[in-house]
């Protein structure tokens, strides 16, 4: 068991498999966003070994990201053998769905449990506008064929962006009412590259509830308030779905974090708001033994930050969001 020093459990693992995207989403990155050389980032068996280490330190859960992930070549044979290994109870994965409906079965095949699915609206001018250049509709064929393929509960995220798609938050609440599905509204939050309008178009998780409850009336708690992973759980009546409030900046869920992350460049980072890391890949291309790479990453973990420093104004600058893996 991997434990911090707060005694939080640290059994989930969010790695990145690239810090490349075939979007540009105005939250995520900038429009001219470089990327790292292929070289720099783990490959396929560099990504085994890693996962078989946390594995053996207790972590049991991992979330694939990005960047986009769906873009990385084998990513099929990644989750096959992220799935296959020894002590890891589910695999899932967050992604824009624009390559799902070509994926989505194969990734299903290969071990992958669910899939969370990125839509801030569904309105396809502003889906353009927000992402620079995506077609709304390829997500929703995405996901239809992640529910297809039983990659279910299908979970879709939304950042709420005040000038873009602020008055779209009913007609994605509305989704729930029909489909099984999970609609969380994710507060933005600040990092390079996009700082300006994180700071100053953040919609909170609260806006958005009220929004939802002025056109539909009061929505019924769900688990009696206990929080889904990150997520404050609310439904309509007689709705299918569930409807989730992600309040990172305004009500964080820090004391319950057990997570961690691990950038597609190897990086370790303890707390996606907090700009200490420690390198795990190049130890590993040093020929460091599994051994000394266990006690790194036990450290590591032991040290995990209490919780982000937004409140004291703290934003991390050292990378954008897309190249740590949301
Ligand atoms: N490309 C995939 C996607 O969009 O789902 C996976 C990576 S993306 C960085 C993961 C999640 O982070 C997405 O749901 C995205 O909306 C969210 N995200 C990106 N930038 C954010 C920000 N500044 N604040 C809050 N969430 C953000
Ligand atoms: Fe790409 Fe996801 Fe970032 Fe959008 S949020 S630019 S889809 S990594």
């Amino acid at each position: 068991m991997a434990i911090d020093r707060f005694g939080r459990n640290i059994h989930y693992l969010r790695i990145s498999l690239t810090d490349r995207c075939n979007l540009r989403c105005i939250y995520c990155m900038p429009e001219d966003m470089t990327f790292r050389p292929n070289a720099e980032l783990m490959q396929d068996d560099e990504i085994i070994t890693l996962t078989r280490l946390f594995a053996s330190l207790g972590i049991n859960k991992i979330r694939l990201t990005g960047g986009e992930p769906t873009i990385r070549a084998n990513v099929v044979d990644i989750v096959r053998g992220i799935a296959e290994t020894e002590g890891i109870k589910s695999v899932s994965m967050t992604t824009n769905g624009l390559l799902l409906s070509r994926l989505a079965q194969p990734l299903a095949d290969a071990g992958l449990e669910r899939v969370n699915i990125s839509i801030d609206t569904l309105d396809p001018d502003k889906f353009k506008r927000i992402t620079r250049w995506g077609k709304v509709n390829e997500v929703i064929d995405g996901i239809k064929a992640a529910e297809a393929a039983g990659l279910t509960p299908v979970k879709l995220n939304a950042v709420v962006v005040t000038g873009y798609n602020e008055g779209d938050v009913v007609d994605l609440a509305e989704l729930t009412v029909k489909n099984p599905w999970q609609v969380r509204f994710i507060e933005m939050m600040p990092f390079a590259g996009a700082t300006e309008i994180q700071l100053t178009q953040m919609v909170t998780a609260a806006q958005i509830q009220e929004q939802i409850e002025a056109a539909h009336g009061p929505l019924e708690v769900v688990n009696g308030g206990k929080l889904d992973g990150e997520a404050r759980l609310f439904r309509f009546k007689n709705g299918l779905g569930d409807i989730g409030f992600i309040a990172s900046v305004t009500m964080p869920f820090c004391a319950s974090c057990t997570r961690a992350r691990l950038t597609s460049d190897g990086v370790l980072r303890m707390c996606l708001l907090r700009e200490k890391e420690v390198d795990l890949l190049t130890p590993l291309r040093a020929g460091a033994s599994l051994e000394e790479l266990r006690k790194l990453i036990l450290e590591t973990i032991w040290e995990k930050p209490w919780g982000h420093g937004l409140e004291d104004g703290v934003i991390p600058l050292n990378r954008v969001m897309s190249e740590i893996g949301g």
